[in-house]
C-alpha cells in the first residue's frame, strides 16, 4: 500500500506496534496503523474488541505500554505538554455526548476557546454560533443540553469540538445510543465533515455511512487489527471468518 511508503511526518496517525494491558489484560495487541492527512477511517468490530481503547490511546485518554503513537509529529510519551499539543489537534466524540449539563449549548461551545485557547468571549460566541449553523441548530443555542434531543445533543457535541478547529476528528460509535430516527441527522453532519476534508476515525457500524465516506474499514477482535480493506471490498466480500461472522451477525 501506498501510505506505508508515507514518511512518518505526512502522516496524520501512525500507530506503531501498539500494545497496551488493563492490568494482566492485552486489550490491543501489536496494533499498526497509519493515517494520511484527510483520510477516513471506519473501525469496527464485536463488543470489547478494543475499538474505544485504541480511540482513546490517541488522544491519550488512556495510556499504550508499548509501541509508539505518533499524532501530526508528536510522539505521545508521558510529557504532559505534548499531550497538550495533541488534545489541541484532535476532537473527539463519544456514545454519551459528555456535554456539560449546567451549561447552555453556546456555553459548551465557548468554554474550551475561552479557556484554553484564551480567545476573546466574542469570538469564541461568533465561532461557536458559525457551527452550530453548520450542525443546523443556531435555535437551540440558549436551551441546556437536557432540553434538546439526543440527535441534537450529539450535533452540539460535534460543533463544540469543530470550535477547537481540531485537524483529526475521532468518534467513538456516535449514533449508537441514538433513537433510528436521529441517527441520519447526525450522520449527515459527519459526512459533511468528510467531504470538507476532515481526518477522521470513527468507530461505527452504519455501513452506509462506511460505503459513502470511508477509505478503509478496520475491522477488529480481541485487541487485533484482523482485517482492513476499502468498504465495498470489506461488506461484499470480507476474507477473514471472524468479519464474515460478525458481518452476518449486524446485516
Ligand atoms: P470496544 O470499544 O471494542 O467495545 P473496549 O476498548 O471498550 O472495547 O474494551 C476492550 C476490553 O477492555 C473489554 O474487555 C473491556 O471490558 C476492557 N476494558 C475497557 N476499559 C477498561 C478499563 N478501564 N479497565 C479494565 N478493563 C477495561
Ligand atoms: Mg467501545
Amino acid at each position: 500500500m501506498a501510505m506505508e511508503n508515507a514518511s512518518s511526518n505526512e502522516l496524520a496517525v501512525q500507530l506503531v506496534d501498539v500494545n497496551k494491558w488493563y492490568g494482566e489484560f492485552h486489550v490491543l495487541k501489536n496494533i499498526n496503523l497509519n493515517v494520511t492527512p484527510g483520510e477516513r477511517i471506519v473501525i469496527c468490530g464485536p463488543s470489547g474488541s478494543g475499538k474505544s481503547t485504541m480511540i482513546r490511546c490517541i488522544n491519550r485518554l488512556e495510556e499504550h505500554q508499548k509501541g509508539k503513537i505518533i499524532v501530526n509529529g508528536i510522539e505521545l510519551t508521558e510529557d504532559l505538554k505534548r499531550i497538550d499539543e495533541v488534545r489541541r489537534e484532535v476532537g473527539m466524540c463519544f456514545q454519551h455526548f459528555n456535554l456539560f449539563p449546567h451549561l447552555t449549548v453556546l456555553e459548551n461551545c465557548t468554554l474550551a476557546p475561552i479557556w484554553v485557547r484564551k480567545m476573546p468571549k466574542s469570538e469564541a460566541v461568533k465561532i461557536a454560533m458559525h457551527y452550530l449553523e453548520r450542525v443546523k441548530i443556531p435555535e437551540q443555542a440558549d436551551k441546556y443540553p437536557g432540553q434538546l434531543s439526543g440527535g441534537q445533543q450529539q450535533r452540539v457535541a460535534i460543533a463544540r469540538s469543530l470550535c477547537m478547529n481540531p485537524k483529526i476528528m475521532l468518534f467513538d460509535e456516535p449514533t449508537s445510543a441514538l433513537d433510528p430516527e436521529m441517527i441520519k441527522e447526525v450522520l449527515d453532519v459527519m459526512v459533511e465533515l468528510a467531504e470538507e476534508g476532515m481526518t477522521m476515525l470513527c468507530v461505527t457500524h452504519e455501513m452506509g455511512f462506511a460505503k459513502l465516506v470511508a477509505n478503509r474499514v478496520i475491522f477488529m477482535d480481541a485487541g487485533q487489527v484482523v482485517e482492513e480493506n476499502e468498504p465495498h471490498e470489506f461488506f461484499d466480500n470480507p476474507q477473514n471468518d471472524r468479519t464474515k461472522l460478525f458481518l452476518s451477525q449486524i446485516l
